[in-house]
């Protein structure tokens, strides 16, 4: 199949990438923006791939998307590109609004457009990639399914809830044959370092307060990036056109639960404190809460699991273990995230079609 993958520089998008690039059977044209998040780095391993492709496009930019989908001829879409932080979104969410609403309107009427010219293949597909926190919160017991509610709570989970709908009405309204994922948190390798997991890690090796929002108790369904991957893959090649899945690791962990098993995992690997640190829990010091923090969120993840087979592979003690080695073994990729150079210089590198 050849398939177009929105924000394929960004931490899910270039896991995905990588993942099929691997396996080898499918053809990629990664089209993306490069905001902050996105990271050319993290495509460094398939970069000159034949299989794989790159083009700096804007999902907001109509002509530049129908261009890149008429040229490159996609089986099917996986539309990953959005605004990804919540606490981005409480600072300043009209970038949400754009990307996530706009950009995703945007890319249904090229897709429409696609297939309305008769250019696109038989079996055509849109595989729009959302989260579970457009369900909102839940109590202390409860899962989230594929027809739970939509109750979003901060403009990101707004914007993708929108997103989710607009998705939605072009499958009714215009036949366009869509499938949706809603997943839950992910981690892994190359997350950029604004995110819990990274964040907690990095400030831990440099000695750093790891500030804990509000009393940290608020609950997420952790999922390892690889088994996100893998379930994209599975729904975009045999998913039913006009379902909704929802992916979820079976591993609901409290926010402190989670940083309490980070500095456990750092005391077995990296037993070298920075100076002045008897153990990394030390450093745990906990922060007003965000807005509107959402309590707790957790998946049902059994349509997929009956329908396609797919089951997360990690646990949250393998997974953590991996996403820390990764993490200790990659330093240079930390650096230049922090010193900025990771922002274009492999732009020279790319083999835009
Ligand atoms: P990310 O922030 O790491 O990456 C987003 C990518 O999109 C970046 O490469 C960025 O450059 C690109 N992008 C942003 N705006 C763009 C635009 N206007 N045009 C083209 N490209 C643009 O995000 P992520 O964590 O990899 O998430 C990917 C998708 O998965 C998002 O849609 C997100 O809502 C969803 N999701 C994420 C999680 C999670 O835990 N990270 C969980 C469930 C769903």
């Amino acid at each position: 199949m050849k398939l177009l993958i929105t924000g394929g520089a960004g931490f899910i998008g270039s896991a995905l990438i990588r993942l099929i690039i691997a396996e080898g059977r499918h053809q990629v044209l990664n089209l993306d923006k490069l905001t902050y998040a996105g990271n050319l780095d993290n495509l460094a391993s398939v970069e000159s791939a034949p299989h794989y492709s790159f083009t700096r496009t804007d999902i907001c930019d109509r002509a530049a998307v129908q261009q890149q989908i008429d040229q490159f001829q996609p089986d099917a879409i996986m539309h990953l590109a959005a605004e990804s932080h919540v606490d981005r979104s409480i600072d300043g969410p009209g970038d949400f609004i754009q990307t996530n609403i706009v950009g995703t309107y945007t890319l249904l009427e090229c897709a429409r457009e696609y297939v309305a010219s008769g250019k696109a293949p038989a079996g055509f597909r849109f595989h729009h990639i959302s989260t579970d926190e457009v369900y909102g919160t839940l109590g202390a017991d409860g899962l989230f399914t594929e027809t739970s509610p939509y109750q979003p709570n901060s403009p990101y989970s707004a914007s993708k809830a929108g997103s989710d709908h607009l998705v939605r009405a072009w499958h009714e309204t215009f036949g366009l044959p869509t499938l949706v994922s809603n997943c839950s948190n992910n981690y892994g390798p190359c997350q950029f370092p604004e995110k819990l997991i990274p964040l907690m890690i990095g400030n831990a090796l440099a000695g750093k307060p790891l500030p804990i929002y509000g009393n940290g108790q608020q609950v997420r369904d952790w999922l390892y990036v690889d088994d996100h991957a893998r379930a994209l893959l599975e729904i975009v090649t045999r998913g039913e056109v006009g379902e909704t899945y929802n992916i979820g690791g079976h591993n609901e962990k409290a926010n402190l639960e989670v940083v309490h098993s980070l500095c456990q995992l750092l005391e077995e690997l990296r037993p070298q404190k920075p100076a002045g640190v008897a153990h990394y829990r030390d450093l745990i010091t906990h922060v007003t809460d965000r807005p509107g923090h959402d309590l707790r969120y957790a998946i049902d993840a059994s349509y997929i699991q009956q329908q396609l087979g797919w089951t997360p592979a990690e646990t949250f003690d393998s997974g953590l273990r991996k996403t820390l080695e990764w993490y200790l073994d990659n330093p240079t990729w930390c650096d230049r995230i922090h010193n900025g150079s990771y922002q274009g210089t492999r732009l020279g590198l790319s083999n835009d079609p």
